[in-house]
């Protein structure tokens, strides 16, 4: 008999207004499907309280970052910057971020994304905790930023869409890398099921960027297309597709990966009274 999944989704939006209503369903279905720990991502300072409330109430199998995302980082300031830090020294917390630059959308001015994305990777260095990063035509200077100011803490780059030399600039700073349903798009996704391969797999992990970036491969799409961590072992079943593994294998991989990554079931050290 199969054993069954325990996956890790290591992107997940459940602070996200789509999931307001229905929430607790879209988790159950989610640990049904066999995804046994997501990542919840934080993405402004209300979504990173959300966040960490939220793996609060399922102590072992949720897990938050604290962070604010490029778009919103005009709204970021120094304050914004100690709250983060507060909220970090909940153990729920297993991560700094997303945090990164995004120069496709530019929802923030550059130079506002460039500095509040440096404060949060130094902020991750203070607290030698890992670091959650989106990069979106924003390569040299994400790069630039991250050589300057990562010191030791490991850093993943998630939903990776980028091409062969990006990933190796990654891959060369060694960078986790996170896969999303990107791969299951046959429009968009093509190129990454060969780089997949190139990507060493103490390095890499899955994710679900939930409620965006719905498998296009997925039988009976949801109406309303949002994506759901449930819908994990599509994107999981793509990337065994692509290295030629069978799935139980990619699954058991990408987890241990994940947990060495988010350090998860090791209780911290980090101190509550700071
Ligand atoms: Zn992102």
């Amino acid at each position: 008999m199969n054993k069954p999944l325990q996956i890790v989704d290591i992107g997940v939006n459940l602070a996200h207004r789509s999931f307001q209503s229905d929430r607790k369903e879209v988790i159950e279905r989610a640990f049904a499907a066999g995804v046994g720990v997501m990542v919840v991502t934080g993405t402004s300072l209300t979504g990173s309280q959300e966040a960490l409330q939220i793996a609060q109430e399922y102590p072992d199998q949720i897990y938050a970052t604290a962070g604010v995302h490029p778009h919103d980082s005009r709204n970021c300031s120094e304050e914004t910057i100690s709250e983060l830090r507060r909220l970090a020294t909940n153990e729920e917390v297993v991560a700094i971020g997303e945090c990164g630059l995004d120069f496709n959308r530019d929802f923030s001015p550059r130079p506002q994304q460039e500095k509040w994305f440096e404060a949060q990777v130094a902020l991750a260095e203070e607290l030698q905790i890992p670091v959650f990063l989106h990069e979106r035509d924003a390569q040299q200077r994400f790069c630039e930023i991250l050589v300057r100011v990562r010191k030791m803490v490991p850093a993943v780059v998630h939903c990776f869409t980028g091409t062969r030399e990006e990933l190796n600039a990654y891959l060369d700073m060694d960078l986790h890398i996170g896969i999303t349903g990107w791969i299951c798009d046959e429009r968009r996704g093509i190129h990454l099921r060969e780089l997949v391969k190139e990507i060493p797999p103490e390095r890499l992990m899955i994710e679900t960027d939930a409620p965006f970036l719905i498998p296009r491969t997925m039988p009976n799409k949801p109406k309303d297309g949002r994506n759901e961590p449930a819908f994990l072992p599509n994107v999981l079943q793509a990337v065994a597709d692509c290295l030629g593994k069978p799935a139980a294998d990619v699954a058991e991989m990408t987890t241990q990966t994940a947990k060495n990554f988010f350090q998860l079931g090791i209780k911290s050290p980090r101190s509550k009274t700071s």
